[in-house]
């Protein structure tokens, strides 16, 4: 099942996406895809209703915005380095266990909103990366646990401004969450449909012209390990969004160093997950 959020922002309303690529609205099912409905078994409900209520559905017009496919998440999580060919083209070496940071829950934005290049940037970065969405409160999971709690898998681009990051006293937090720094989606794909999240091809183009094409096979840290592995340091709850790092390609590691500027368009995409497409401009 693909789960997608459509309407303009903070207005959105909870449909489906059906085998035919219609946009079935399931509003009558749940109020949205939050919290609540992944911590009620929301998706498999879902599921069950489809099958007697689909055809009375309201088909959403193709032309309706798209969402980030969770509303407002508690948190989103980011694994920083988790493919090796990326952490040498940053010059760092690869982490004995994963590097975990945050972006703000207001970074997130729909898959094909603009980015927004914040004041004073001169370095703002792309990072194509697959994202996990948990399905269930989470605390103390073992790794073979861990697919138990996963809702599904989503497609995200990790925006960074690299001078923030790296060059601001040490915050990674700093160059990671401005406005729009998180396009999220177009869909939240359920486990059943995602196929093998440990070998999915994942690309990323800029104005064209690919930058990223990688598969999640170069991972140095599993899926089910890292979803493990958070819940020793924090309780993860329904809805939480995980980006799980991302490979070689980024424009600060090109020689000589690229970076976003107003009216490019990125391109992106994870196999089984779907593409997004996002153009640039300045912030206000
Ligand atoms: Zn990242």
């Amino acid at each position: 099942m693909k789960l997608i959020r459509l309407g303009e922002e903070g207005k959105e309303i909870p449909a489906v996406l059906n085998e035919e690529g219609k946009r079935l609205d399931v509003s009558a099912f749940c109020a949205n895809y939050d919290e609540q409905f992944f911590g009620d078994d929301g998706v498999n409900k879902l599921q069950e209703w489809l099958k007697d209520n689909a055809a009375s559905c309201p088909v959403v017009d193709d032309s309706v915005r798209i969402g980030c496919p969770v509303a407002r998440p508690s948190k989103v999580i980011a694994i920083g380095l988790n493919y090796s060919s990326h952490a040498k083209e940053t010059g760092m070496e690869p982490p004995p266990e994963p590097i975990i940071f945050f972006k703000s829950t207001t970074s997130v934005c729909g898959p094909n909103d603009n980015i927004i290049i914040p004041r004073n940037s001169k370095k703002t970065d792309w990072e194509v990366e697959l994202g996990v969405v948990i399905g269930k409160k989470a605390s103390y999971i073992t790794e073979a646990e861990a697919n138990d709690y996963i809702a599904g898998y989503t497609l995200i681009n990790d925006v960074s401004e690299r001078e923030f990051q790296l060059e601001r006293a040490g915050q990674w937090v700093k160059g990671k969450s401005n406005d729009n720094f998180t396009p999220i989606g177009p869909w939240l794909v359920t486990k059943d449909e995602a196929g093998d999240v440990g070998n999915l091809d994942l690309w990323l183009n800029v104005n064209g012209e690919r930058k990223q094409g990688s598969n999640t096979s170069d991972m140095i840290f599993t899926v089910p390990f890292i979803v493990s592995y958070l819940t020793n340091f924090m309780t993860l709850l329904p809805g939480d969004v995980i980006t799980t790092g991302t490979p070689f390609g980024v424009g600060m590691g090109l020689k000589p160093q690229q970076f976003l500027k107003p009216g490019d368009v990125v391109e992106l995409g994870v196999e089984n997950l779907g593409e997004a497409r996002q153009g640039v401009v300045d912030a206000d």
